[in-house]
């Protein structure tokens, strides 16, 4: 398998720090607004390639952060009148019910700031120690003249950046690059105490913090939109690298802008759609196949001709899906089983996706197999249940489990999904049990419900349930 490597400008053989296991984190939302559909693309193209990474049995350990201490949450609430927490706890939740509609898997770990401050106290402490990082009246910047790699992932050159960088003008800094790991409190601001004084971090140090904690000192792929390379990304190797004497990253993947009429959608600049408007037009699997139909690394449009076009895509792999689950249903061992070779799709499927994760390509053998398939059937008045069984497994493993552009609910029989629903039934009464402290009752379902083959996990972000 070869990525694109930002750090080194070309596509590398992917070998693992320590397979199978694959450690991979992604620069989250910064939680004061819902996220727009431009976010959702860094998001779900990083779906895709974790699915893709599992689908090809590594064990991917997926963290997303969210940022919920920073500037323009702080700006947000006294806006709304509401305190830092509440807006951030607010987005949070919006987040969390936006991406599980995005139909994206939920990451390994989803750590928030504001529970890793004591981390971050202990990376610039330790920065301070090696002089690197300076105290200034309770403000504590990095010296970035004490990393002599700093810009070797931007490609940046110090000289250059210093004379031409619109930086902010700080009288406290030594160099005007220097970047704040410790910002001292003002008032009203949300604070912690410190050995510089009450204050909050930088945003850079989060992610240094954050990454390190739940993946090592090393890790194998970061990844976040183009626009964090510099400063964000820069920093965070700064800071790492500087603190732990190892290599922070061996992969850095960037996504390239979702632009609307050639200009990034941001919010600063505010011309977005949130992910929530748009999925009230398209769905999850449209939003999706238009985002793989383009390779993550380059630019896109945000364009309703495109997102009509994927919802076409999606219709033809809905309709296919209905016939196999009408011809699964009849269970008719009759007639011949044509000959097919699904092992040659899949390869394709698996020499597109090993080239830096060729979604484009990748779509296009799943829509030639599509073709071919209709033609057979159309051709074929009696066909054996097991090639619709092939079709469904193929189609389960590419469509829906690496793109995710197949509504498998809609599929699932009605039986299934009503097993699935009552399932989750119990696992609200679960939830009302636990809140009233009837541990008993709480406990004693799970185990009824083990006896049935079903197993309950308490994530982070609630209950989930694996049938077995
Ligand atoms: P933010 O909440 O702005 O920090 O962004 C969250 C993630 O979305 C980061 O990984 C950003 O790089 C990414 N991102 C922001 N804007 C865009 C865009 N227009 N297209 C693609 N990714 C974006
Ligand atoms: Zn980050």
């Amino acid at each position: 398998m070869q990525i694109y490597n930002t750090f080194s400008r070309q596509k590398e053989i992917f070998t693992p720090l320590n397979p199978p296991k694959v450690s991979m984190y992604m620069c989250g939302p910064t939680v004061y607004n819902y996220f727009h559909i431009g976010n959702a693309r860094s998001f779900i193209m990083a779906d895709i390639i974790r699915r893709y990474l599992e689908f090809r049995n590594y064990d991917v350990k997926f963290i997303m952060n969210l940022t919920d201490v920073d500037d323009n949450i702080i700006k947000k609430s006294a806006e709304e009148n509401r305190t830092a927490k509440e807006v951030s706890e607010f987005y949070s939740n919006a987040f969390f019910e936006d991406i599980k509609k995005l139909k994206i898997k939920s990451a390994t770990v989803y750590p928030k700031a504001t529970m890793h401050i004591e981390e971050m106290i202990s990376v610039i402490s330790d920065l301070e120690k090696k002089e690197i990082a300076y105290n200034i009246g309770g403000n504590v910047f990095y010296d970035i003249s004490k990393f002599s790699d700093y810009g070797k992932l931007s490609g940046k050159k110090m000289e250059d950046l210093e004379s031409g960088a619109r930086v902010e003008i700080n009288e406290e800094k030594r160099n005007p690059l220097d970047f704040a790991l410790w910002k001292k409190a003002k008032p009203g601001e949300p604070s912690w105490d410190s050995p510089w004084g009450k204050g909050r971090p930088g945003w850079h140090i989060e992610c240094t913090a954050m990454s390190t904690k739940h993946l090592g000192n090393s890790i194998d792929i970061h990844a976040g939109g183009n626009d964090l390379i510099f400063p964000h990304h820069e920093n965070e190797i700064a800071q790492s690298e500087a603190c732990f004497g190892q290599k922070f990253v061996k992969y850095w993947i960037h996504f390239g802008f979702l632009n609307i009429q050639n200009e990034k959608m941001s919010k600063s600049l505010g011309n977005f759609f949130t992910a929530r408007d748009v999925l009230g037009k398209y769905s999850a699997e449209t939003i999706r196949l238009f985002f793989a139909q383009t390779h993550y690394g380059g630019p896109l449009n945000f364009s309703d001709e495109l997102l009509n076009s994927a919802q076409k895509g999606c219709e033809k792999i809905s309709n296919l899906m209905e016939t196999v689950e009408n011809e699964i249903r009849k269970n008719s061992e009759d007639g011949l089983i044509p000959d097919f070779d699904f092992q040659k799709v899949r390869d394709d499927f698996i020499a597109v996706m090993d080239d830096d994760f060729n979604t484009p390509q990748g779509v296009a053998v799943i829509f030639d197999l599509i073709h071919s398939l209709n033609k057979i059937i159309a051709e074929n008045s009696k066909i054996n249940v097991k090639f619709f069984h092939e079709i469904k497994k193929i189609m389960h493993e590419l469509a829906f489990g690496v793109l995710n552009i197949i509504d498998m609910e809609e599929n699932k029989s009605s039986a299934e999904s009503m097993d699935d629903q009552l399932i989750e039934l119990l696992i609200n009464v679960r939830d009302l049990l636990k809140k009233e402290k009837n541990f008993k009752l709480a406990d004693q379902i799970r185990d009824d419900l083990v006896k049935l083959g079903i197993t309950l996990k308490d994530t982070k972000n609630g209950v989930t349930f694996k049938k077995n």
